[in-house]
């Protein structure tokens, strides 16, 4: 069998999804990118998570040619494609409708930046990309479209949900749930009043702090 440790990494980590409250039914997947050997692996279409084996995870080249399993990919596999052909630098794609961001997206609006913790995360405002319809490379383009150039390692989709992306799975997991956590924060701040958008120069600093001086070494 190919690549099983990914394989067996990607079958835990697509467990955080509805742990973390991200995911319904069966919506939402993970994939993650194999430097050696270029090939990516994916979540199967259609299967409840915790039905999720190693073995039920499918191999694909990135033209979206399966090398190898049993069932047929997820049906974002092509967009999940287009991003690691198009954005060198990401080993991890997570894609959900989780609630509060989507909302936002349903809205076609950004999440605006009036929280440290999103200039920390993803440097600015949480951008919102077009529609597209899923099947073919156009939410592919709208992501990398929208990604580039910009800090956030998230982005919204117009009347769909959220996209992250990151050197790892663990750090497009992490996109994702704070993604959501701040759409929720966000909203009911909105409910609340009129919050104030960070200036830009404290998010340059915040994001600037956060990236090279928080944490363990
Ligand atoms: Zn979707």
């Amino acid at each position: 069998m190919l690549l099983p440790h990914l394989r067996e990494e990607l079958c835990k980590q697509h467990l955080e999804l509805p742990r973390q409250g991200l995911v319904t039914w069966t919506s939402g997947n993970i994939s993650v990118l194999d430097d050696e050997s270029g090939l990516m692996v994916i979540k199967p279409s259609g299967l409840m998570f915790e039905e999720l084996t190693p073995e039920s995870m499918v191999v694909l080249d990135l033209d979206g040619k399966v090398v190898e399993g049993k069932y047929k990919p997820s049906s974002d596999t092509a967009t999940h494609a287009y991003i690691y052909r198009h954005m060198p630098h990401v080993r991890s794609i997570i894609h959900t409708h989780s609630a509060y961001a989507t909302a936002w997206a349903a809205n076609n609006r950004e999440i605006p930046c009036i929280l440290t913790a999103m200039a920390d995360e993803f440097g600015g405002p949480i951008p919102c990309g077009g529609f597209a319809l899923i099947g073919g490379e156009e939410i592919g383009k709208e992501v990398v479209k929208t990604l580039t150039g910009h800090r956030s390692p998230a982005v919204i989709l117009k009347n769909h949900g959220v996209f992250t992306i990151g050197e790892s799975i663990k750090k497009a997991l992490k996109a994702a749930v704070m993604c959501e956590d701040v759409a929720k924060t966000v909203h009911l701040a909105y409910q609340l009043g009129n919050p104030e958008k960070l200036e830009q120069q404290d998010i340059d600093k915040l994001y600037d702090r956060y990236t090279h001086v928080y944490g363990q070494k």
